[in-house]
């Protein structure tokens, strides 16, 4: 399923990795033999109903269980996998886990998986043709699945990230921007957009509890988001205040601490139980 144009990505990996400042020490090799030894593994956060406290969906958020080193975090291996070209086969596998998960999970029912994308990936006109072909290979709708890219990476105004944009919308792709909050947009350029949600960045939901300003900020931008009739997920939810407070201000999906945090699929499971008192088949 790895088209060509991603295996070009693949064989021109001649950015040189830049010195690490993440926590753990990741090297360009460790990565590559991670990915050959497929030891990524996908862990998924649920998101709500803030109104009926309803299962929406999930976020898949990868974890690299590192030999020696335990499990690894995104925000430690992501940003190198993006500078050094590995994201590209690092996608595939992430896809491929999640896709076979949802098939497997929720063959027949509603939730909606969230994949996070980066921003490399969208230089490829491609990769809507790439991700439809990964779907029906695990018959899985397009309509199931949104993809999420965050608020900076969206609004560069890369004439192909736009069109790679628009490509995975006419496919059935459902869009998110995520992190909203964080960049730089302006509402022009959101209107323009193919989104369907808009996340809030964990930022300001977060402080919600204890500061008017992020709760004047998150109003606002439920409002905002509203009017362009995308429907809006507060990310970072910690705590029960701030579940009444986003229901007050009619914020649609809460995902966060508070509700469930990111598990395998096993503690998915138990969750599922817990939470609705129902089995996935
Ligand atoms: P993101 O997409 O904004 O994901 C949300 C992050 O917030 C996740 O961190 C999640 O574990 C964390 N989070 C969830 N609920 C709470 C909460 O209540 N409080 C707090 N403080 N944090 C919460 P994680 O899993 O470490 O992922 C970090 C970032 O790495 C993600 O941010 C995303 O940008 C990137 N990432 C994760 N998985 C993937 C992936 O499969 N592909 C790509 N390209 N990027 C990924
Ligand atoms: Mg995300
Ligand atoms: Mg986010
Ligand atoms: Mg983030």
């Amino acid at each position: 399923l790895l088209s060509a144009s991603w295996h070009d990505d693949l064989n021109s990996m001649a950015t040189p990795a830049s010195p690490l400042s993440a926590p753990h020490e990741v090297t360009e090799e460790a990565l590559l033999r991670g990915i050959e030894h497929e030891e990524f593994v996908m862990y998924y956060q649920p998101k709500v109903s803030c109104d009926t406290g309803a299962l929406a969906g999930f976020e898949a958020l990868v974890r690299w269980q590192c030999p020696g080193k335990g499990i690894v975090m995104p925000d430690s291996f992501i940003p190198l996998a993006e500078r050094t070209g590995l994201i590209a086969p690092l996608t595939e596998q992430i896809i491929s886990q999640s896709l076979d998960w949802l098939s497997a999970s929720f063959a027949n029912a509603s939730p909606l998986l969230s994949i996070n994308l980066s921003a490399k990936s969208l230089n490829h006109l491609d990769i809507a043709d790439h991700f439809a072909d990964h779907c029906a290979h695990y018959d899985i709708l397009p309509s199931r699945l949104i993809l999420e890219v965050t608020e900076t990476c969206a609004m560069t105004d890369a004439t192909v990230a736009l069109a790679a944009l628009t490509r995975l919308r006419l496919k059935g792709f459902n869009l998110s921007i995520d992190d909203f909050g964080v960049g730089y947009s302006s509402l022009a350029q959101l209107a323009r957009l193919p989104f369907s949600e808009l996340k809030i960045d964990k930022m300001f939901v977060s402080s919600a509890s204890n500061s008017k300003e992020s709760r004047m900020i998150v109003k606002g931008i439920v409002g905002l988001a509203h009017g362009l009739g995308l429907r809006v997920t507060a990310e970072g939810v910690e705590d029960e205040c701030t579940l009444d407070f986003l229901r007050d201000v009619e914020c649609d999906l809460a995902q966060g601490y508070f509700i469930g945090k990111p598990m395998d699929t096993a503690a998915v499971t138990s969750w599922m139980a817990l939470t609705y008192g129902t089995a996935i088949n």
